[in-house]
Formats: C-alpha cells, sequence, structure tokens
C-alpha cells in the first residue's frame, strides 16, 4: 500500500518545484504577508518555507497529512472546486509519502508554537523514541513547513532530477512568478548557509515594480497594461442588467502586463495565472504568439503575465495534475477577445 501512495505522491510531486508551488500556494491561501525559503541541495536535502499567515490549530496537526484533508471546503457547494482542482488536500500528504516532512505553526491566539512530523499520511516522532505527538515549542505566529530528503524512498524519482543548481533555478522560477502576481508578499530566496539570499521582493509592492525587480529593466519599461472582461464589449449595448459579475457564470475578467519584447530572452515569457493559480495554457499561448507575430522583429521575444479569473466551475485542471495545463469554458472567445486587446495596446504603443 505504501509503494502505491508512493507512486499516487510523484504523480502530484514531481521535483522539489512543485513540492515548492503547493507550499507557496497554502502559505498565501494562509494569508501570509511574507515568504521566506530555504534551500539546500537544489531542494532535494532541505526545503523550508517560513509564512507568517494565520498558522494551524493544535488540534489539526494530527490529520494534518491524511489524504484530502483540507480546510478549504466549507460547504457543500464548494464540492465543486474538487473537480476544478483535483488534488485538494493531498500536498501535503503526498509530500510525507515521498520525503520527511515536519511543521511548526501557531495562530494568533495560541500562547505558543506546536512541532510535529510526518511520514506516510501520519504523525511520526520528530527523534527516534520520542511519542508522536505534537511537541510545544518557541515560535512565531505562522507556519514553517520542512521537506528533507525528498524522494529518499523513490530511486525512480530521484533519478529523474536534474542537477541540484537546475532545480534550484525552477525554484527560484516558481517563486518570481507568484512574487509577480503576488506584488503585496515579501518573498525572499536563499541557499542555506549562504548570507546573500537570490531572490527578494519587498512588501506592499506593485505588479509592474516586482517585474522590474526580477526580469529587469529593459523588460518593464516598455510595459503595457491591459484590462479586459466580458462585460466590456459595446456589442451588447443594453447591458444594465442587474447580475453581480460573480453570480453570472459567464463572466470573466483579465488583466495583463505585457510588453513589446524581451531582446534578451531566448523565447517568449509567459506567465499564465488562472484563479490565482499558476498554469499552464498551451492553446493560449500559441494565440499571444500569434499577436506578437509580424509586431515583432525577428529575434525578439515578448513577456507577457496575464491573470485571469473566471468561474472555478468551468476550469478543468486535470488534464495533467503536475503540467497543469488548463482547458476552460468559452475558451476560444475569451482568448480571442484578450488577444484582441493585446494588439490594441500594442498597436496604440507603437504609433
Ligand atoms: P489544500 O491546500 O488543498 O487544502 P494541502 O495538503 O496543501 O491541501 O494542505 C492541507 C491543509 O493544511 C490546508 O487545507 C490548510 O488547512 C493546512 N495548511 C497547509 N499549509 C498551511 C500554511 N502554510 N498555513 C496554514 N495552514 C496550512
Ligand atoms: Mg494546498
Amino acid at each position: 500500500e505504501s509503494l502505491i501512495n508512493r507512486i499516487a505522491a510523484g504523480e502530484i510531486i514531481h521535483r522539489p518545484a512543485s513540492a515548492l508551488k503547493e507550499l507557496v500556494e497554502n502559505s498565501l491561501d494562509a494569508g501570509a504577508t511574507s515568504i521566506r525559503v530555504t534551500v539546500k541541495d537544489g531542494g532535494m536535502k532541505l526545503l523550508q518555507i517560513q509564512d507568517n499567515g494565520c498558522g494551524i490549530r493544535k488540534a489539526d496537526l494530527r490529520i494534518l497529512a491524511e489524504r484530502f484533508t483540507t480546510s478549504k471546503l466549507s460547504t457543500f457547494s464548494d464540492l465543486s472546486h474538487i473537480r476544478t482542482y483535483g488534488f485538494r488536500g493531498e500536498a501535503l500528504a503526498s509530500i510525507s509519502h515521498v520525503a520527511h516532512l515536519s511543521v511548526m505553526t501557531k495562530t494568533r491566539s495560541d500562547s505558543c508554537a506546536w512541532k510535529a512530523s510526518y511520514t506516510d499520511g501520519a504523525l511520526a516522532p520528530t527523534k527516534p523514541g520520542q511519542s508522536v505527538d505534537p511537541k510545544p515549542c518557541a515560535g512565531n505566529d505562522g507556519t514553517t513547513i520542512t521537506i528533507e530528503d525528498l524522494f529518499y524512498n523513490t530511486p525512480t524519482r530521484l533519478s529523474a532530477l536534474r542537477s541540484s543548481s537546475e532545480e534550484y533555478s525552477r525554484i527560484l522560477d516558481v517563486l518570481t512568478k507568484y512574487a509577480i502576481h503576488n506584488p503585496k508578499v515579501a518573498f525572499v530566496c536563499k541557499k542555506a548557509g549562504s548570507p546573500s539570499p537570490d531572490l527578494t521582493t519587498p512588501s506592499a509592492s506593485e505588479t509592474p515594480n516586482t517585474i522590474r525587480l526580477l526580469y529587469g529593466h529593459s523588460i518593464a519599461k516598455d510595459l503595457v497594461t491591459v484590462a479586459v472582461s466580458s462585460q466590456d464589449p459595446a456589442e451588447d449595448e443594453a447591458s444594465m442588467d442587474m447580475d453581480e459579475p460573480e453570480d453570472d457564470p459567464e463572466a470573466w475578467r483579465a488583466e495583463a502586463h505585457i510588453t513589446n519584447a524581451n531582446y534578451q530572452g531566448k523565447k517568449m515569457i509567459f506567465l499564465l495565472f488562472i484563479n490565482h493559480r499558476l498554469v499552464e495554457s498551451s492553446r493560449m499561448k500559441r494565440a499571444f504568439e500569434a499577436v506578437y507575430n509580424g509586431i515583432l522583429p525577428k529575434g525578439a521575444f515578448p513577456f507577457v503575465y496575464l491573470s485571469l479569473e473566471i468561474d472555478p466551475r468551468s476550469v478543468d485542471v486535470n488534464v495533467h495534475p503536475t503540467k497543469r495545463e488548463v482547458h476552460f469554458l468559452d475558451e476560444e472567445v475569451i482568448i480571442e477577445k484578450i488577444s484582441d486587446a493585446f494588439t490594441n495596446a500594442l498597436t496604440l504603443q507603437n504609433h
């Protein structure tokens, strides 16, 4: 059974960067405004993430790493989210099957922090011979998750990993993207023992500033902001309807920061967030490449950051759990409308 669990976990957690992505999403879900990551050996030896979010109640620590344990489904109607994010409540469970997982956490109302370790979905002793019960300790409000020896028991996964420097650059890539999407949150990433971080963002910034900080001035200097939504078109003039956008299953809105060219790059940089989750859409990517085709000189590549919010019931991310290739309802119409807005913005900018 544990072998099956490990194989299933390896489908969700492919490499250090995919574990980190789950942890960052959890920290953001917990309302963190500070996320600090420490990495050893490309995340294979150590991957630690410290946040100042809401913390986890002591009573929830016992079942934290059981499959389908989630605090994020509160009503029956929320079950539609299970369809859209097919592996809810599976991240920590999966990690506990393929690594040594420990958690230190404190809620605002707790007087001390609590520490617990997990193996194969259940509490485990932190030190050999100890009981498995969570132990009180000193700590700040928030949660620190520590993953050690990733894939120690899954040699095929371990051998599929690249060098620690390449795994580390994938970690930095994930953090860069989440930092751009969450400019109010301060991110720090460093190698264990290194005095200087490799990535730092301030708190309370704005997306274009964070793009400038992380991708450089050459990208940020000609950044254009594009906002477009299902409500925008002039097509539908008598649209004085009283529907709140959130109640309309067809309502969507998109905000983008796009640039003319990324002359230093080798390919288009495309950051796509749908409902605040980093995902991929090759269809969208192709459409945007077509927009730029003809606008850009040969050998120049654009930067595109797009945040799209749509009804979660219309998103299907289950095509592949780790690639997060998404499909959604009215995909073609939405992509076309965003592409048109891009074309307009770029044409205006060039004249
Ligand atoms: P999910 O995020 O889908 O609920 P996870 O396995 O990623 O599933 O996390 C399980 C639960 O653990 C979450 O629902 C949340 O209650 C709790 N949790 C995990 N990480 C954090 C964190 N950094 N801060 C607060 N709670 C957390
Ligand atoms: Mg999660």
